[in-house]
């Protein structure tokens, strides 16, 4: 049965600032946002139950990966298992991320940042990371190199209203000299070793939160040490992304 679904709001308490996503939709739309059957609330909330249990406690995390309808990132013939916690293919050899491993990247960097004006993302694929950061940033860039994902992408955030995220279609291995210095740095794709410049375009006290490594990968924390060159890094959990490549494709 079908009620009359809540508008939703994305709420950042995290942040003294009074940023509100409100999905400011038609009935029509907000029926598809909150979804039916497999995509339903009580699918949504059994999957935010595997988060707690695989360790994610940071609640306005939680409550973001709750709100956020995450079927909408995929083709319609995948949507039914949205709300499982596994990456699911979005085309062009990429995936949608694991809902664990953006709550898990999510969380790390808001506990590691005092200040998130300003954030970058490699990576945009569908969009379903950059959604659910953008609800805890002041602006978000993010740079996609396969500019059909990133047309997409840009769609669903149009209709979510989200709109503190810039895209840019270009090879994020350089980050985005132009708009850097970056106060946190989120990549969604692996290099075999840390870019230089992703590290140089950090803010002071910056970080960057990245899986790195071939076949082994291991999900890396960088912390700028003030405005220093000196940076921290540590070592999280092993993960398995897809590569970060090299060039951008039309
Ligand atoms: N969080 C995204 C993950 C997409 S997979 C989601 O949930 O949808 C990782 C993405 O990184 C892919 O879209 C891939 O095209 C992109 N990518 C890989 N190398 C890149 C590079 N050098 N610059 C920008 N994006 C890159």
């Amino acid at each position: 049965m079908l009620s009359r679904p809540n508008i939703y709001v994305f709420s950042d308490k995290d942040k003294n600032n009074d940023r509100k996503h409100v999905l400011n939709t038609s009935f029509q739309d907000n029926l598809k946002l909150q979804g039916v059957g497999m995509t339903s609330q009580r699918t949504r909330e059994r999957l935010v139950q595997r988060l707690v249990d695989k360790g994610i406690t940071n609640l306005h995390v939680l409550d973001a990966m709750r709100r956020l309808p995450r079927h909408l990132f995929l083709d319609e013939a995948l949507s039914h298992r949205a709300y499982e916690d596994t990456a699911l293919p979005i085309g062009h050899g990429q995936t949608l991320s694991q809902p664990y491993i953006v709550a898990r990247m999510t969380e790390l960097l808001i506990g590691a940042t005092v200040k998130r004006d300003k954030v970058l993302e490699i990576g945009t694929g569908s969009g379903y990371q950059t959604s659910l950061l953008a609800s805890f940033v002041g602006e978000l860039y993010s740079v996609e190199r396969i500019k059909p994902l990133q047309d997409k992408a840009r769609q669903i955030l149009r209709q979510l209203r989200i709109n503190n995220v810039r895209l840019y279609h270009a090879d994020g291995g350089f980050g985005w000299p132009s708009q850097g210095p970056f106060d946190a740095i989120l990549s969604a794709a692996a290099p075999a070793r840390i870019p230089d410049d992703l590290k140089q375009q950090l803010a002071p006290d910056g970080v960057l939160i990245i899986p790195v490594g071939e076949q082994e990968q291991v999900l890396t924390m960088v912390i700028r040490k003030g405005d220093s060159d000196e940076f921290h890094q540590q070592a999280i959990e092993p993960v398995k992304f897809v590569p970060l490549l090299h060039g951008v494709t039309r």
